[in-house]
């Protein structure tokens, strides 16, 4: 898998891709990230890439000769998604990374200021893909988690240390409580059941604290789970 990505601000990614999964993915050959700064395909030699909206409104534009120069002078595949970060997107979950995961090259455009020209969405975009319902001041955060949970579920990145076995949403539901030693702890006793040693039991119980907690954080989700609906 390769992923580009194209930012004012890529070093806010930098760290990020040296250290525990990601790093890993990137040393054994699953990942490769190439960090790009929109400002080295400016046109002019002050390397400016945004400009002020038509129609007058407070704010800038991302330019779209940067951003299309950018672009092409990656290697696009026929299947190469070119992502564009937006609050305007479709809603980034699990499912959503495990698709992703699934390619082999993806672009990664990351906005700010008021966002980019139209005629980027219109020309060059794949995929608009939102982290959430709130503004943040640019994609490249919500580049590093699309990153980050899609690095997480290529195939062999995880070590047995961080098994994703039981994750949330993994199987529609939240993940169950984890314990490690102390056996007690200022008074705190991890559950008996988890050192009866009784692998039926431990099943069970871990079952049931899953469906506990999402229905008490996540009602929607249970009620899925119970229809037995996909999420998607
Ligand atoms: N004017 C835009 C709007 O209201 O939809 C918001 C622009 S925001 C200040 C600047 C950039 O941050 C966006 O272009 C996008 O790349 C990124 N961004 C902000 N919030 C985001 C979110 N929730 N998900 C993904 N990207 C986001």
């Amino acid at each position: 898998m390769k992923i580009d990505v194209i930012a004012i601000f890529p070093e806010i990614l930098e760290m990020a891709l040296h250290v525990g999964i990601l790093k890993r993915a990137i040393d054994r050959g699953l990942l490769e990230v190439c960090l790009h700064n929109l400002r080295d395909f400016a046109e002019d030699n002050r390397r400016t890439i945004d400009d002020y909206p038509y129609g007058g409104e407070s704010g800038m534009v991302l330019k779209p000769e940067p951003i299309f120069a950018a672009v092409r002078s990656l290697e696009l595949k026929e299947t190469t998604r070119v992502v564009f970060l937006t609050p305007q997107g479709k809603p980034f979950n699990q499912k959503m990374a495990e698709r992703f995961s699934l390619g082999t090259h993806l672009i990664l455009i990351c906005g700010r200021y008021k966002g980019v020209d139209e005629r980027v969405r219109e020309k060059l975009i794949t995929d608009e893909v939102s982290i959430g319902d709130y503004v943040l001041s640019g994609g490249e955060v919500p580049a590093l988690v699309l990153i980050d949970a899609v690095g997480r579920v290529l195939p062999s990145a995880l070590g047995d240390y961080e098994s994703a076995q039981n994750d949330s949403f993994s199987r529609e539901l939240l993940d169950h409580p984890h314990y490690t030693r102390p056996a007690e702890f200022e008074g705190m006793r991890v559950p008996d059941v988890l050192l009866s040693g009784h692998h039926q039991k431990i099943m069970d119980w871990r079952r049931n604290r899953s469906m506990e907690k999402t229905a008490e954080q996540r009602p929607d989700l249970l009620r899925k789970f119970k229809n037995n609906e996909v999420l998607d």
